[in-house]
């Protein structure tokens, strides 16, 4: 093998987080093996490294219940091939509800998710107790258990995909900054990178937070915004072991997995706390943002109702990490429509080691078929427009999407931030009269 570094491949594939890994291992699994990564620092190093590491099945979109359902089962599989253990544990998630709303709402994503073909139960506050007797369930009104859903070790994971897409003969390069895209005729031709230029016929975005600023280096909206995200570790709790399931609490927006005897916690606060709002630094490397505690606060509150136990154990770590989230909590896939042959797979909205797996094949075959393979309009980059790239406005609104995860998707549910932005002359008239407002394209 030779060192030299490439200056052409087929594909060329900018960051080395757990989604970029993923897109080169289902390419060379799909024959495509002339593959280069490039990632400005190591493997793993952006944002990937400090997730919980939830691998959680149920979504309010069937299609992207059914990429998790694959993830689940490449998750299984990969230590097997690659010979690098991923971490993968099986243990099982529970769901609950406190209120018949909530209840309603999780009975209809378990049938939509069975349809998906994905094992799931509707059990009683009581049979939730006997799988996670750590909780107080007095104030439940019943939960779904799925069997299916897991953990995993999001580096680990990272590595054995990366090795994995070795194995099939992509080109894994760490330390290499891509500085600017090559482009002819309105197609993507290359990258530019502080170690050289390298011609490619496909150029695949997944920068992760830094995707918005790699699409503006060729003209591409790439809408996403970082916001703080926040877990916490405890010491050893009585009562919870190994093999305990990941437990979510959506009503008290938080959720729950154990960890070296121990319980991870943490949550998607109502109103967040967007990030980076001067750019996301280049070396942002294995690195966190300080501890919140008042952010926090609303999650540590609803954690202690759900977990009692939890006021007497010791707090470990404290890990506040910044995640790109995007308009509609939904992640960005596919080519974009500025830049022919330029792909982008970024904005996981804190689901992005669920999904990678799935998002990856998803991407991988779509820039082998120039189509994609299923329904994949919710993820569609192309479903946004260039205003919802503006920075003033991706900051309002992702106050708001970051807590969307567990909020009560009600039927007909208007988002609240960043508008009035566009109006109708009427608009005054209408207001002045008690008018409800929806929102379509701004
Ligand atoms: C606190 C926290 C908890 C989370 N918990 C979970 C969870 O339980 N389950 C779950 O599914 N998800 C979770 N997530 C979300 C998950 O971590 C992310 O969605 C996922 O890691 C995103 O992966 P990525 O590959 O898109 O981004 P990254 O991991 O950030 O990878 C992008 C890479 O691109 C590189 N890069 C950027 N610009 C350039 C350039 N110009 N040239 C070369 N390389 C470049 C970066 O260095 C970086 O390594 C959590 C996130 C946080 C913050």
């Amino acid at each position: 093998m030779t060192n030299q570094f490439p200056t052409q491949a087929r594909v060329v594939i900018v960051g080395g987080g757990i989604i970029g890994c993923s897109v080169a291992y289902h390419l060379t699994k799909l024959g495509w093996t002339d593959v280069v990564l490039l990632e400005q620092g190591q493997l793993s190093g952006g944002t990937t490294w400090h997730a919980a590491g939830l691998v959680g099945q149920l979504r309010s979109h069937s299609n992207m219940t059914s990429l998790i359902k694959y993830s689940t089962q490449l998750y299984g599989e990969l230590e097997a091939e690659t010979g690098l253990a991923t971490g993968w544990k099986n243990c099982g998630s529970l769901s609950v509800a406190r209120t018949a709303d909530r209840m309603t709402v999780l009975k209809r994503t378990a049938a939509s998710a069975r349809a998906q073909g994905v094992d799931i139960d509707v059990i009683s506050p009581k049979e939730a107790a006997d799988l996670w007797p750590v909780m107080a369930t007095d104030d439940l009104v019943g939960a779904v258990w799925l069997p299916g859903d897991g953990k995993a070790n999001p580096t680990d994971l990272t590595q054995s995909l990366a090795k994995g897409a070795r194995n099939g003969g992509a080109k894994i390069i760490e330390r290499v900054r891509v500085t600017g895209i090559s482009q002819r005729n309105g197609v993507a031709c290359g990258v530019e990178t502080d170690r050289g230029n390298i011609a490619a016929e496909i150029v695949v975005n997944c920068a992760g937070q830094w995707a918005r600023k790699v699409g503006l280096m060729c003209g591409v909206s790439v809408p996403l915004h970082s916001a703080e995200h926040m877990y916490i570790v405890t010491g050893r709790i009585e009562g919870v072991h190994p093999d305990l399931p990941v437990m979510r609490d959506p009503d008290g927006f938080i959720y729950f997995k154990e960890e070296v005897g121990g319980l991870v916690m943490g949550g998607f606060e109502p109103h967040a706390k967007p990030w980076g709002m001067n750019g996301i630094p280049e070396n942002f490397e294995f690195a966190l943002l300080p501890d919140d505690w008042d952010q926090f606060e609303i999650l540590m509150e609803n954690a202690l109702v759900r977990v009692p136990q939890l006021a007497e154990a010791e707090v470990k770590k404290f890990y506040n990490g910044p995640e790109s989230f995007t308009p509609d909590n939904n992640f960005l896939l596919g080519e974009a429509p500025e830049l022919k042959n330029f792909y982008v797979g970024a904005g996981f909205n804190s689901m992005g080691i669920a999904s990678a797996g799935g998002a990856g094949r998803a991407l991988a075959e779509w820039i082998v078929n120039a189509a994609p393979t299923m329904d994949l309009w919710p993820v569609d980059i192309r479903r946004f427009a260039p205003f919802n790239n503006n920075p003033r406005w991706l900051h309002d609104r992702v106050k708001e999407t970051l807590g969307l995860h567990y909020a009560m998707p009600w039927p007909n549910r208007e988002l609240d931030t960043a508008r009035p932005f566009r109006r109708s002359p009427l608009y005054d008239r209408l207001a002045a009269r008690g008018a409800c407002f929806g929102s379509k394209m701004g």
